[in-house]
């Protein structure tokens, strides 16, 4: 299957939800990150805050490394990995507009230099500094025409902007006339109701994406640029399995349809969305809501589920259906033009 003129993508599932670091970016964006905030709560003890300091480790190790993870892929049955930077690790939102032009492409340099290194294996998304939308845009082109990227990940919010506000009007623009993948993944919710208990990651990260869905729809951003490719991950939050009190407002108060002409179930299913929500009933759910056509295999590689065909294979979808999920789904998206 070829997905640009001369990339052509070795058999086998191909899973969208797979994260890379880049060491020397997140050497700088790390004071920002999630993952560096001390465990909060007094009763956690010593040996579980080491404990909890070794895996964030590993897992930092585990996305730089580019060797272990054929290795990996392999046993998991994966035969490609659409590579994403972690957003959580390494979004430059934080920054001013130039400082994180300068990281985003630093790290998109080095994500084309991963790609190169088996390009039948990998494909690559980019970063944009997102909070402002003209450099977003000249970093959109570039990953797409002399990095060869296939797209870019963003995050659920672009600095205070939600990410269907008026003045990201030109991103939006440029990844649907390019034909740009936009991959949506929290770079996690910083709000301090979620620090305890990690739950700015078990439920921040789904409230997130749900936030996400609901921005693209009510601000028209869906309705203006029809031909966009999103995918949103965790299988959009919490949103497709909530939709019945969405509808009811959308019916019940005319006053919030001013950038909306169809439902927001029609809305839902014009986005692809990747599988990783660990529940094969939430799944059967998902594909109930948008449609077989628009799920596609996400395993949160590395720190997610590594073994996604019995994952699938959990969820009671006939073979033809397994394969869309794992394979054509993504193909289709990933496809130029
Ligand atoms: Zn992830």
């Amino acid at each position: 299957m070829t997905i640009g003129e001369n990339q052509s993508l070795a058999p086998g599932a191909i899973d969208v939800h797979a994260h890379v670091l880049m060491p020397d970016i997140y050497a700088q964006t790390q004071a920002h990150s999630l993952f560096t905030l001390p465990m909060e709560g007094a009763a956690i003890s010593d040996a579980a805050r080491e404990q909890g300091r070794q895996r964030a480790e590993s897992v930092c190790r585990a996305m730089a490394d580019m060797s272990e993870r054929l290795t990996l892929m392999d046993k998991m049955g994966v035969g490609v990995q659409v590579l994403s930077a972690s957003l959580v690790h390494q979004s430059s939102l934080y920054a001013s507009p130039r400082e994180s032009l300068a990281l985003e492409r630093r790290s998109n340099d080095q994500m084309a230099q991963m790609v190169a290194r088996d390009p039948r294996r990998f494909v690559g998304i980019g970063g944009v500094p997102l909070h402002a939308p003209d450099l977003a845009v000249e970093e959109l082109r570039r990953c797409m025409g002399e990095l060869g990227l296939r797209g870019v990940g963003i995050s659920t919010q672009a600095g205070e902007m939600e990410i269907g506000d008026a003045r990201l009007r030109p991103f939006w623009e440029a990844a649907e006339d390019l034909g740009a993948l936009v991959y949506i993944h929290p770079a996690g919710n910083h709000d301090v109701r979620f620090r305890k208990h990690f739950l700015w990651n078990s439920i921040g990260q789904s409230f997130e994406e749900a936030m996400a869905i609901a921005s693209l729809m009510y601000e028209g951003v869906l309705e203006s640029f029809l031909k966009l490719r999103i995918c949103m991950s965790h299988g959009g939050g919490y949103m497709p399995y909530y939709m019945g009190r969405i509808e009811r407002n959308y019916l019940e108060k005319p006053s919030t349809r001013v950038h909306m002409k169809r439902s927001p179930a029609e809305y839902l299913k014009m986005l692809w969305y990747d599988s990783c929500v660990y529940d094969s009933e939430a799944m059967r759910v998902l594909v109930g809501k948008v449609g077989i056509d628009r799920v596609v295999l996400g395993t949160d590689y590395p720190v997610g589920d590594r073994k996604p065909h019995e994952f699938i294979a959990s969820c009671g979808f006939d073979a033809g259906e397994t394969q869309q999920i794992l394979r054509t789904n993504a193909e289709g998206l990933l496809a130029q033009g």
